[in-house]
């Protein structure tokens, strides 16, 4: 029996995990963590009987007390809750499927405590990638990636040295807005930026995906996974979003890993700590596909992957600022507060106003985040 926790069990990532753990007997869920949804973690708490379940503040987790007293799952409420759940005794492996930098004290619980993680939570090592990396490595601890295009990476170096990488070849959709310029971005809406051509996902992470900043937010991520620095990290937009990543290694050689876009496979493979095992779902039909085409990203109109890029490059606290700037200004755009562009406009703002701390610890880019969202909230 392998034992898991997941951090963010109702949200996209959280579920599909479920999905999984429901497909293979040797897979136990021992803890959960969710946000307000206490529904359906009541539902999930009936379902896979796990010993400890944590949601979002105590007000919630008393309601959800109260709704399943007859079982014997503890509750537990906010942040103390979420590192309970993280270093919890029973469970060997996390996964971090919870959305934004609140995912970096419970991830370094974790790893203190020798669980394994199974990563979802891009912005953890985007802004404490300096700190997770070498204590993960002092620990002992293995960081899976979940994210298709890391997994995808990971997928392909199975049995080859880190060291034989020439550059990583990030693929991206593009996005639903690809293809057209500035001005036809003026008026976007938020239900046009929530609609994604090939994936379904949570509702950040998919606005994200329209602007760029996704991508950027994968490249900061894959070169702390993989160790391999910016100038070696190549985006290359593949619409179909079949080819999830690549590898070019020293001898020119070029690994991909290609598949349906589903993410569960990403999510079993990190699971199972890199093994194979039997996953249902369709296959790829390429006489049905017909043609894979790659383009440049388009960098002037989707400023989110170069200003990533220049955030990765300055280092130090300046990927919190354009990580915490974007996180606001995410939320802004879905309360339809700000226009679709404004989010370019908070980041930049943000990153320039930004005195760059260079290794900044957990406290440092907590106050930062707190900071951040403090300036623009009083200016938009
Ligand atoms: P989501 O919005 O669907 O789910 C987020 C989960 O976090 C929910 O269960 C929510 O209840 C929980 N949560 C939020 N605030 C919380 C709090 N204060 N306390 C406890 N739980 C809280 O998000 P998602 O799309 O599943 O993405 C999760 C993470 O995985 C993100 O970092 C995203 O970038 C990454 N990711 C997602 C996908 C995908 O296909 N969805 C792919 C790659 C990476
Ligand atoms: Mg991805």
């Amino acid at each position: 029996m392998k034992k898991i926790a997941i951090l963010g069990s109702t949200g996209s990532i959280g579920t599909q995990t479920l999905d999984i753990v429901n497909k293979n007997e040797d897979l136990q869920v021992v803890g959960l963590a969710a946000g307000s949804n206490i529904s359906m973690l009541e539902e999930q708490i009936r379902r896979f009987h796990p010993k400890l379940a944590a949601v979002g503040n105590e007000e919630k987790a008393k309601e959800l007390r109260e709704k399943v007293k007859d079982t014997d799952c503890k509750i537990a409420g906010g942040m103390d809750g979420l590192l309970e759940l993280a270093a919890m005794e029973e469970s060997e492996i996390l996964v971090t499927a919870i959305v934004g930098m609140i995912g970096i004290r419970p991830t370094m619980e974790a790893i203190k405590a020798g669980k394994d993680i199974a990563l979802a939570n891009k912005e953890t090592l985007v802004t404490a990638g300096h700190l997770i990396m070498p204590l993960a490595r002092q620990c002992g601890v293995k960081i899976l990636p979940v994210d298709s295009e890391h997994s995808a990476i990971f997928q392909c170096l199975n049995g080859e040295r880190e060291r034989t990488i020439d550059r990583l070849l990030i693929t991206a959709s593009g996005g639903p807005f690809r293809g057209r310029k500035r001005e036809e971005l003026e008026q976007i809406r938020v239900e046009d930026a929530l609609k994604h051509p090939n994936w379904a996902m949570g509702q950040k992470i998919t606005i994200d995906s329209a602007t760029l900043v996704n991508k950027g937010l994968e490249v900061m991520e894959a070169k702390w996974l993989f160790d391999v620095d910016l100038d070696r990290i190549q985006v290359v937009v593949q619409p179909q979003s079949v080819i999830h990543s690549m590898i070019q290694f020293t001898d020119g050689s070029i690994m991909a890993q290609l598949g349906t876009p589903d993410m569960r496979l990403p999510i079993q493979y990190a699971l199972y700590g890199g093994e194979r095992r039997y996953l249902d779902g369709e296959r790829l039909d390429f006489a049905a596909l017909g043609s894979i085409t790659f383009e440049n990203p388009d960098m002037e109109t989707f400023k989110g992957l170069p200003l990533a890029m220049e955030a990765s490059g300055r280092g130090g606290s300046m990927p919190t600022v354009f990580n915490a700037a974007n996180e606001k200004a995410v939320a802004l755009f879905l309360q339809r507060k700000i226009r679709f562009l404004d989010i370019y406009t908070i980041i930049e703002e943000a990153m320039e106003r930004h005195e760059v701390i260079s290794n900044p610890a957990v406290e440092d880019i907590l106050n930062i985040e707190q900071d951040v969202y403090d300036r623009i909230e009083s200016r938009w």
